[in-house]
């Protein structure tokens, strides 16, 4: 399981196909919305 980094959510990584890479790492997301603004501004919510 990997987590939603827009909004905290945990997504299954083998059925979620709403994935985007950043600085070599994979994120998923629950929602297109949650991947717009992670793409949007991947920055925000792509490092802790
Ligand atoms: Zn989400």
């Amino acid at each position: 399981m990997s987590k939603d980094p827009v909004c905290g959510m945990t997504v299954d990584e083998r059925k979620s196909k709403l994935k985007s890479e950043h600085d070599g790492k994979e994120f998923y997301f629950c929602s297109p919305g949650c991947k717009s603004a992670f793409d949007r501004d991947p920055h925000r919510y792509g490092h802790s």
